[in-house]
């Protein structure tokens, strides 16, 4: 086995420490690589609370990683040691059904294997990115470019792949109105996706203090949500609106926001149902959908589109130490606009 070095929430209620623990040895179709950097997500914090469902403990979260190889197996054919690596939400999947036999492993019919807060096919618990090494089967291993900083690319396998898919199933692009609801992780990606794909993009925030980086990202316009004159003025207004949002939200105002025929994205998660009118959706023929990440194929499309555009995430580096702090600050909106931890720093 091989001896890890990780941080881990003992259970819902306590904060996450040094914890060591060991992985599986490098088989066939494998890859090692050390980890340098893992983004914080949302999700992270979700799972360690216990916000969905009961986790699998002790958690170590991290599903946005990337970091140089070390170490292959023998019929390993994707991968050498030395080059870049990364992962993001899942590392297995059934590879049968007809979902991952389209590369929708996301929506794999038997359940894809999560990187942490999951259970491998041998039924050992999974462990993610807030550790020194991760050993993968080759598949579910993405290549990433050497042109991109890379502490900015880790965000990438999580908050840039959940708001690429979507954006690509609706087609959003030139002629619509794209409204992004919640300025964060997920959704700073959203706004430099919607404008790359010719959008009209719209930050629909709770933070009057985030118009100006809203701009600097690409957005078109900015409304703050607390405002009732802004929203009055974009009523009726967006071809679809991708909510990002992490806790409960007016569902209803926001369904008045879309135009005849618009679509209501859901990709935030809040741990309690949303609340909606009927008449919100049927009155002018609206539709509520959801998206999960992305399969494997359509997570490289993206880290390749990426690398050819120069898209990256605004991230802020940080000791794996300070994790809590913040935790804490993401819980207040307060994420300029993806905290990433530096894995030397472990
Ligand atoms: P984040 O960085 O914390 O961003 C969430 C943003 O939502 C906040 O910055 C804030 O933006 C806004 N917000 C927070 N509370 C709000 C409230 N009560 N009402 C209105 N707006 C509020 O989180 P994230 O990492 O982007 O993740 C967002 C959500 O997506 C989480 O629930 C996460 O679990 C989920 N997620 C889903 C998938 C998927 O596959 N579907 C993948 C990854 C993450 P403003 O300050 O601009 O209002
Ligand atoms: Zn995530
Ligand atoms: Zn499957």
């Amino acid at each position: 086995m091989i001896q890890t070095k990780g941080y881990a929430a003992q259970s819902p209620t306590t904060e996450l420490a040094p914890w060591n623990f060991e992985r599986r040895e490098v088989g066939p179709h494998d890859v090692q690589f050390s980890i340098s950097y893992c983004g914080v997500c949302h999700s992270d914090l979700h799972q360690i609370k216990n916000d969905w469902f009961p986790g699998i403990f002790p958690m170590v979260p991290g599903h946005e990683i990337v970091g140089t190889v070390t170490k292959v197996g023998d019929h390993v054919k994707k991968f050498k040691v030395g080059e870049l690596a990364a992962v993001g939400c899942m590392v297995d999947s059934c590879r049968e059904c007809e979902n991952c036999k389209q590369g929708l492993e996301q929506y794999c019919l038997v359940g894809n294997i999560q990187t942490y807060n999951g259970r491998g096919k041998d039924g050992v618990p999974t462990y993610g990115g807030y550790s020194n090494t991760i050993v993968v089967h080759e598949d579910f291993v993405l290549h990433i470019s050497d042109k991109l900083s890379l502490p900015a690319v880790a965000p990438l396998l999580c908050a840039g792949i959940t708001t690429y898919s979507p954006l690509k199933h609706w087609k959003v692009g030139k002629g619509h109105k794209l409204a992004v609801l919640g300025l964060g992780g997920l959704g700073h990606m959203a706004v430099k996706f919607g404008v790359a794909f010719g959008a009209e993009v719209t930050v629909l925030s709770t933070s009057a203090k985030k118009e100006a980086d809203a701009k600097k990202l690409g957005a078109h316009k900015f409304v703050v949500t607390s405002d009732p004159e802004q929203v009055k003025a974009v009523t009726g207004y967006f071809d679809f609106i991708l909510d990002t949002v992490s806790a409960e939200h007016d569902m209803d105002l926001y369904l008045s926001l879309l135009r005849t025929n618009g679509t209501h994205i859901c990709v935030g998660v809040p741990s309690e149902p949303y609340s909606i009118r009927p008449f919100s959706v049927l009155g002018g023929r609206k539709s509520l959908a959801g998206s999960g990440i992305g399969g494997i194929p359509e997570t490289q499309e993206m880290l390749d589109y990426c690398a050819e555009h120069g898209i990256v995430s605004d991230i802020e580096l940080i000791d794996i130490k300070n994790i809590q702090t913040a935790y804490e600050r993401m819980l207040k909106g307060d994420v300029r606009y993806r905290f990433v931890i530096d894995m030397a720093t472990l």
